[in-house]
């Protein structure tokens, strides 16, 4: 069992009937052994006990499972103010866009703040401990919570824009405030913008995240250049007269831009042919799914099992309270579980804790228990009946239903 020194001050033993580190099989009557907030070691309870220091002290938490806290790699947590402003099923993604902006124009300029704060709540209420998290330049503030990891990028908008500067909120320096640049979609900014936003990721290793291929208005627009989109750019005067549609898929033409590799993540990923599956898996784009954002607007049904089966490192997300009910993670598997049968339910409980770490950077630290790993950990309460084989999916409804706690390292 490989095994890390203890740090100084108290060392927990954490022992549950199974243990679950996601990157290693299920361990049945196993532990993990925290110290200094970090993982030390973890397998058999019979092992990490004789292995720990004399002085350790065991949490025994009974028939429950052990797993790693879940990764939520896209959220808008500035708009949590809007949850039940809208009704969901939308009938599409325009009327959703303009129920957006009115709801928006009629909250105060204290709305992104407060939207992060109660956003902050309900994500680690959920069991949350990392999110990528997108604002329009009202919520680039330090979390008010302890317990929640925030990575923050900073949405660019404008189509008829040529600079990161310009497309960045009034008065933003983005270095000044720790955030990552992230184009919104390919509607919403020009191609210069997209280039830019990724040179200035590739630089410093970081990732780079787009709406994608989320409805098909957006497939309508970079092929015949009318539509929702191109009304709606009107609307805003933001749209370009002197731009031509390119004819491509939005995989096509962030391709052309030179956009697409390992740190590329492609949001939502609804309107997909099977060659820009096929392009994405080459270029080893990550891909990250709404499902239940996409069915509240109308916009169709991603195809994960074709994303999976290209070889693509998939997550779960939720998006925002804007277009999803809540901002559980467990509720998206459990939406996963119940309408793609043929997706192994080891695959969903992946796609929200390794999956997302591995695209958000952070891998090794989030997403797995293991040495090294941080110790923020869920115990999630299971009945007597589940085997290994079941273990994934009954973790997934239990977790659902709400049957967890956070383990360690507890948020306050
Ligand atoms: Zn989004």
């Amino acid at each position: 069992m490989k095994r890390l020194t203890e740090a100084s001050g108290p060392v927990e033993i954490h022992r549950a009937r199974w243990l679950v580190p996601v990157c290693a099989p299920s361990i049945e009557n196993g532990a993990v052994l925290v110290s200094g907030g970090r993982v030390i070691a973890a397998g058999p309870f019979q092992t990490v006990k004789k292995e720990s220091s004399p002085g350790a002290r065991t949490f025994d938490h009974g028939q429950a499972a052990l797993m790693p806290c879940l990764v939520n790699c896209h959220t808008h947590l500035e708009l949590s103010g809007l949850k039940g402003k809208i009704s969901f099923p939308q009938p599409g993604f325009g009327p959703w866009v303009k129920r957006l902006f009115e709801l928006r124009a009629a909250l105060g300029p204290e709305f992104a703040t407060e939207g992060l704060r109660l956003g902050e709540e309900e994500i680690l209420r959920s069991g949350t401990g990392l999110c990528g998290d997108i604002t329009n330049g009202g919520a680039v503030a330090p979390l008010c919570l302890t317990g929640l990891e925030r990575l923050v990028f900073v949405e660019l908008l404008g189509f008829n824009l040529n600079s990161l500067e310009e497309a960045l909120p009034p008065g933003m320096k983005i270095e000044e405030v720790g955030a990552i640049p992230a184009p919104h979609s390919v509607y919403s900014v020009s191609s210069s913008i997209i280039s830019r936003g990724k040179d200035w990721t590739r630089s410093r290793g970081m990732p780079f995240t787009m709406h994608v291929a989320e409805h098909f208005e957006e497939i309508e627009f970079l092929n015949t250049g009318k539509g929702f989109c191109r009304e709606l750019l009107e609307g805003l005067g933001r749209f370009d007269p002197s731009w031509k549609p390119p004819g491509k898929t939005p995989v096509e033409y962030l391709d052309g831009l030179g956009v697409l590799d390992a740190n590329t993540l492609l949001v939502h990923a609804v309107h997909m042919s099977d060659s820009d599956w096929r392009l994405a898996a080459a270029r080893n784009c990550r891909a990250v799914f709404c499902p239940r954002s996409n069915r509240n607007l109308g916009v169709g049904r991603p195809g994960i099992e074709k994303a999976l089966s290209a070889g693509l490192n998939c997550s779960l997300a939720t998006d925002s309270l804007a277009s999803n009910e809540d901002l559980g993670l467990f509720g998206e598997a459990g939406h996963v579980l119940d309408n793609y049968p043929s997706i192994d339910p080891r695959e969903i409980l992946e796609m929200i804790t390794v999956n997302p770490a591995r695209s958000l950077g952070r891998a090794g630290e989030f997403g797995c228990i293991e040495p090294g790993a941080g110790a923020k950990m869920l115990a999630v309460g299971l009945g007597r009946g589940v085997s290994r084989s079941s273990l994934p999916g009954a973790l997934i409804e239990a977790g659902r239903e709400g049957a967890w706690k956070w383990v360690s390292n507890l948020p306050t």
